[in-house]
Parts: structure tokens; C-alpha cells; sequence
């Protein structure tokens, strides 16, 4: 069994304030030689994520790409994975919610749950997206993310490496927190990085399909995920930690005890 790679807060702490000023691709450089097989790119398939991809790959071509597919992604997200791995060669690994607690929630609460009330939305969430990210991070022991601090204020004031307590204390790495939209999409010109073709429909962030639509001129980038709610957090909870109290007697429901699901 491989040694794990542990920072603690001090190191972290140290290594936040050294790659601050740092470009992306000195962040990227330094985790893939620290953490090697231990260490692999989360994305959704948006235009950072497609950036850090093709920086990571052109310093090791054999990095690690994961994703989450919910089961509910549009068509032309499944579109770009094959577009990546075709461009990069890159095995992409896909990982998918566990069958039977997609099924409990299902059978309690329908399939397009998410549009009655927010803590709906937050279970569908946590069941599609935060445990399965949660089962892939617990084999790492760190993951890069295209977060930016001018996405949203929950993420205003991220480090580029940090520790993600969330996920058991491993390291967290955003290679492009200081940077702009503006950098980001003059790097894939520049580097002819594919980017996903609901952009040129007028996306600006893109999650799953029933969740996430188009902007109107003016609007917040983020405006377009999950349009309908009002007052809650643009977050899945698969970045920051969303405790409302209203959704966890639900998710106790369905994951059950021993993993098998109350009905
Ligand atoms: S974004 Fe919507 S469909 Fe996707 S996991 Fe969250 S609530 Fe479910």
C-alpha cells in the first residue's frame, strides 16, 4: 500500500503564503512532484477546469483526471469527456452515485425533487455529487480544483493550497484563485483548450441540465444554477461544508444504517 502524503496546518500554511504570487503552472508542478499518483484534477468540465487540465497535462501527461457524473448532466458534458480524453489521452475517471441511494431518494421524493424546496435540492446534491466526490477524495491524498475567488463570495477568499477539511484533512490545491475570467478564457485561445459548447448559448457556469440555465445580460455568473431558489447558496456542498438542518434527517433516511436504505 502506498505511503500517504500528509501536509500539516503549519507546512500548508507556509506553502499557501510561498505560491501565492506564483503562476498556475508553478502550483501545478509543485503537487504533481510532491503527491505523483496521490493527487488528481476534480472537474466539471467548465473552462477552468479545462485550463488546469491542459496545464497539468502538459507538465505529466499521465495526471489524473476525475469526475462526477450525477446522472443528470447534459448531453454535451458527456460530449467532453469524450473530447478530452480523445485530445489528451487522458483514461478520465468517471465516478457515479451509488444505485441505491439514488433509488431510495427517488422512490421518497421523485426525480426532479430539487425544483419543490431547497433542502430537496441540497439531498439530490449530497446524494449525486457530495458523497460520491467524498468516496473518490478518501483514496487521495490531494486534489487540484479550477475554483476562483471572484466566482462567488463563499469562494472570495480561498488559498491556492490549503487543507480541505471537509475531506479528512487532505490538501486542497486552486492553481487559479487570483485569476480573472478574462485570463482564463485568453489562456484556452491561446492554448486552443476545448471549452463546452453550452458557452456559446450563453451559459456562464454549468452543472447538471434540469439545474442549470443561461443568464440574463447583467446577471451574476452563477445566476444561471439552480435560478429558481432564492437566498440560498449557489454551492453543492462539494467545496464548502452546507449544514441547514434541513436536509439531513432525509439523507440519514436513505443512506439507512449499514448502508442499506430505509424505504
Ligand atoms: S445540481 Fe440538481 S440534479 Fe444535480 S445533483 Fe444538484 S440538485 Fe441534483
Amino acid at each position: 500500500m502506498e505511503e500517504r502524503i500528509i501536509l500539516d496546518e503549519l507546512e500548508a500554511g507556509e506553502l499557501a503564503i510561498e505560491f501565492d504570487h506564483q503562476e498556475p503552472q508553478d502550483v501545478i508542478r509543485w503537487a504533481v512532484e510532491r503527491f505523483g499518483n496521490r493527487l488528481a484534477i476534480c472537474t466539471s468540465f467548465q473552462a477552468d477546469g479545462l485550463v488546469i487540465i491542459d496545464m497539468a497535462w502538459r507538465i505529466n501527461p499521465k495526471v489524473r483526471v476525475f469526475t462526477i457524473d450525477t446522472g443528470r448532466l447534459p448531453q454535451e458534458t458527456y460530449e467532453m469527456i469524450d473530447r478530452v480524453r480523445a485530445k489528451y489521452g487522458i483514461a478520465l475517471e468517471v465516478h457515479v452515485p451509488e444505485t441505491r441511494q439514488v433509488e431510495a431518494m427517488v422512490r421518497r421524493h421523485g426525480a426532479n425533487l430539487f425544483y419543490r424546496e431547497v433542502p430537496l435540492r441540497l439531498l439530490c446534491c449530497q446524494v449525486r455529487k457530495v458523497l460520491p466526490l467524498r468516496r473518490v477524495l478518501s483514496q487521495l491524498d490531494a486534489w487540484i480544483t479550477g475554483l476562483r475567488r471572484d466566482q462567488w463570495a463563499t469562494r472570495s477568499n480561498i488559498r491556492k493550497i490549503e487543507l480541505d477539511h471537509d475531506h479528512g484533512g487532505i490538501v486542497k490545491i486552486n492553481p487559479l484563485a487570483d485569476w480573472t475570467e478574462e485570463e482564463v478564457w485568453d489562456y484556452i485561445r491561446a492554448f486552443d483548450v476545448p471549452y463546452h459548447p453550452l458557452y456559446d448559448r450563453g451559459y456562464t457556469s454549468i452543472g447538471c441540465a434540469p439545474c442549470t440555465r443561461p443568464i440574463q445580460p447583467g446577471e451574476d455568473p452563477r445566476a444561471g444554477r439552480w435560478w429558481w431558489e432564492r437566498g440560498a447558496p449557489k454551492e453543492c456542498g462539494m467545496h464548502c461544508a452546507i449544514e441547514t438542518g434541513g436536509f439531513e434527517h432525509e439523507l440519514e433516511a436513505i443512506l439507512g444504517h449499514n448502508g442499506h436504505p430505509h424505504s
